[in-house]
């Protein structure tokens, strides 16, 4: 019998007394406040934001708290003393990173503190008047796990540079937008991790109670009910703990074969092609770079994904979260086998998930290893992880690490 590992999230007393003793530790004074957010993890739409498709993430209750004290005037006032001074717990061997905000740019901050430094660099790019501060940060949302740890400290930081340098944005959701535009920024251009925009959107934008409805093409939301308690259910997040080193060129990859394909059809992105069109759709698709047969798999993952998303929502809006789960298995299973991302520890979850008596189980995020989900009876999470656990154990594989997922509140002021 093996005993699931449980990532519990941390309630806002912990998060918030955990940032401040760090921050009086390093910084030896008081911070004007603690912020956090959330991270995420994506209902279904997967690789689809590139292709100007749809997704739907829900805010996880794991979140990154960030002690933070506005220590200059904004740059506009007196660039001399805009130095930001940045301390985490979850990096522990670090140095104290001091760097005049003058100096970061693309290029020229190595390692986390990018994901901190760039939102302050990329919101005086679009023009605020920010300045210099310290910020401590620690944080429940497990790295690289395919649960945006990264967007839940770039979150945390805009919006605690919000308050404290008054560039009123966090009071609605067009300013949220914009701090997430920001987020997104110093995501690709300081840390040059060349992602989309889902995670920011929904640490920033969606609501407790709620997923967030994406779509990529013209950027508008919708909130859509996500509470899965009055339904009995639950949803299981399994964070794989494999690693996942050809993700980079295979996630490339997939984008060219898009780009391609969508040439070839005459459309900008698959998101124009209609499904009830997509066997003609695949039928004009030819030999180039890539085989026909794999462009084709390609393709119709994307456009079949997208009519996933739409009819997930329409369950979920009619309160029939129960029928969900073949929407989610064929979600995994189009991106096991006509996408190619998945992995063996992926699909491992899935299937001892669905074997113990989850009602739909899929990988979620990019893939090639970070985290599955699985929709299950609230009275089966334990024996669902535990047959999870035990699979993964008899298998020789890392232990994976467990959590439920409640649509949780979007980044915020904690304290
Ligand atoms: P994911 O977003 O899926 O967790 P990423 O590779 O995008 O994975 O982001 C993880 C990186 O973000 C970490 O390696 C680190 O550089 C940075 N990061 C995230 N959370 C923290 C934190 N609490 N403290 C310092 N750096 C963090
Ligand atoms: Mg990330």
């Amino acid at each position: 019998n093996v005993t699931p590992q449980w990532l519990p999230a941390w309630d806002d007393d912990e998060g918030a007394r955990r940032a401040t003793t760090l921050f009086r530790g390093r910084f030896g004074t008081e911070p004007d406040g603690v912020w956090s957010a959330p991270g995420r993890v994506n209902l279904i739409g997967e690789h689809t934001d590139y292709n100007g498709g749809l997704c739907l993430p829900i805010n996880l209750p794991h979140r990154t708290y960030v002690a933070l004290r506005r220590t200059g005037d904004g740059t506009g006032a007196g660039p001399s003393d805009a130095v930001v001074r940045l301390t985490s717990a979850q990096e522990a061997d670090a140095e104290l990173w001091s760097r005049p905000l003058a100096d970061v740019g693309p290029g020229t901050v190595d390692g986390w503190p990018a994901y901190a430094a760039g939102v302050a660099w990329s919101l005086a790019a679009d023009g605020h008047d920010v300045g210099g501060f310290d910020a401590a940060v620690d944080s429940c949302v497990p790295y690289g796990a395919g649960l945006s740890s990264s967007a839940a400290l770039e979150c945390a930081v805009a919006v605690a540079l919000d308050e404290v340098f008054t560039l009123g944005l966090g009071g609605d959701d067009a300013g949220r937008a914009r701090l997430a535009a920001a987020c997104i920024r110093a995501e690709n251009e300081i840390a040059g991790a060349p992602t989309g925009g889902m995670d920011q959107s929904s640490s920033l934008r969606a609501r407790a109670g709620h997923a967030l409805l994406l779509d990529t093409r013209d950027h508008t939301t919708r909130h859509v009910p996500f509470v899965l308690a009055p339904h009995g259910l639950a949803l299981l997040v399994v964070d794989t703990r494999a690693s996942h080193q050809l993700a980079d060129g295979q996630y490339a990859a997939r984008r060219t074969a898009c780009e391609d394909a969508a040439a070839q059809l005459g459309v900008a992105t698959l998101r124009e092609i209609d499904p009830a069109g997509l066997d003609d759709a695949l039928a004009r698709l030819a030999d180039g770079a890539l085989p026909a047969d794999v462009v084709r798999r390609r393709v119709r993952h994307v456009v079949t994904e997208i009519a996933r998303v739409t009819e997930l929502v329409g369950l979920l809006e009619s309160g029939r979260i129960r029928d969900a789960g073949p929407v989610l298995d064929a979600s995994h299973a189009s991106l096991r086998d006509d996408y190619e991302v998945s992995s063996g520890e992926l699909d491992l979850v899935v299937d001892s998930a669905r074997a113990a008596g989850a009602l739909g189980a899929r990988m979620t995020g990019g893939g090639f290893g970070g985290s599955a989900i699985a929709l299950v009876e609230v009275d089966q999470v334990d024996a669902v992880a535990g047959a999870v656990a035990e699979a993964f154990g008899l298998q020789r594989l890392t232990a994976p690490a467990f959590l439920v997922a409640l649509a949780s509140a979007p980044a915020g002021r904690t304290r």
